[in-house]
């Protein structure tokens, strides 16, 4: 449970951390909140050399209302997400699964951007960053980018960052009066999602006009549940389109087994737990 010998970096500007990024490339990894990295490391299962700890690069823990859309800062921690007025208002999705991330030792210290770096299937972020139609700002020396977060997730703990660069802020647009939901199944409080659904709805005159539904934990990277969405367009806004389209929430998944759940049974939760999201957005007793 020791890590291997590394050398520590601590930039106070995100172009000098850039720039030892670009110097060290493959072996060095940026440090957030650490609590993904750190684990690893102790693990050996990620050795490097050195490491960039972003903790005193001024700027990247904000969330800013930009008009119709929101930015946030790559090093925003979970709490603040959770805490934030703005966020609570305008993409309460966003807010509500923060709170529902680990324990509060966790929330206090883990990091958006590295939730998002990490890419882990069964992490809450990229699933609500992409139910939301995020997109992901990232910086190295050679210039800046944006993905959509539909297409930022590659594979299990993989994404399209490249080693030397930074994720620098998470833009997602005004969701106002938007219904939304998140719910995951874990076995204790502070675990990850065994399996987990993000809705977030618009509706006119008690209609749904559109839907985003999309699932944790069920494929190696967030998974559309396309045939729910389309189940919901255009339909009432009540128990039994969410019913029917619920019961959809499986279709086209082939979800790995694992220790806690076998196969079958996170296609189960899939159904039970969008249902459950449907009904707590949409407010159907
Ligand atoms: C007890 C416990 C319970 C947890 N429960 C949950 C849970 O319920 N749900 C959940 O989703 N997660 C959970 N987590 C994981 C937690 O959310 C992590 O904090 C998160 O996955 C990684 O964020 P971090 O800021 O700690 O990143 P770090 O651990 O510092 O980094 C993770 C990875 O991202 C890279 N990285 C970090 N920031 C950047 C950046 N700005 N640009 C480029 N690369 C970057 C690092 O190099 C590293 O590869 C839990 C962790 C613990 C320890």
């Amino acid at each position: 449970m020791i890590p291997a010998d590394f050398d520590y970096k601590a930039p106070t500007s995100l172009d000098e951390a850039l720039s030892l990024l670009a110097e060290y490339g493959e072996d060095a990894k940026v440090l957030a909140g650490g609590h993904s990295l750190l684990p690893l490391m102790k693990l050996r299962l990620a050795s490097p050399r050195v490491l960039i700890d972003l903790a005193q690069v001024d700027g990247l823990s904000f969330v800013r209302d930009a008009g119709n859309q929101i930015v946030i800062g790559a090093m925003t921690p979970y709490a603040a997400l959770q805490d934030s007025h703005l966020l609570q208002r305008r993409a309460p999705l966003l807010a509500q699964a923060a709170g529902m991330v680990g324990d509060q030792q966790v929330r206090n210290r883990g990091t958006l951007g590295g939730a998002l770096a990490h890419a882990d299937p069964a992490g809450d972020m990229p699933v609500i960053v992409t139910a939301l139609g995020g997109t992901i700002r990232v910086r190295s020396s050679r210039g800046e980018r944006t993905i959509a977060a539909a297409d930022f997730f590659t594979d299990i703990f993989t994404s399209v960052l490249d080693a030397d660069e930074i994720l620098t802020e998470v833009v997602i647009p005004a969701h106002d009066g938007a219904a939304q939901a998140y719910e995951k199944f874990q076995k204790r409080a502070i675990d990850w999602a065994i399996v987990g659904a993000a809705v977030s709805l618009t509706r006119t005159n008690g209609s749904i006009d559109s839907a985003s539904v999309v699932l944790t934990n069920v494929a190696p990277t967030p998974a559309r549940a396309t045939a729910v969405q389309s189940a919901l367009a255009g339909k009432l806004a009540n128990s039994d389109t969410v019913r029917q389209a619920s019961e959809l929430a499986a279709e086209g998944l082939h979800p790995s087994a694992e220790l806690n759940a076998s196969a079958d049974y996170k296609e189960h939760l899939a159904r039970v737990l969008t249902r459950r999201a449907l009904t707590a957005a949409l407010g159907i007793a």
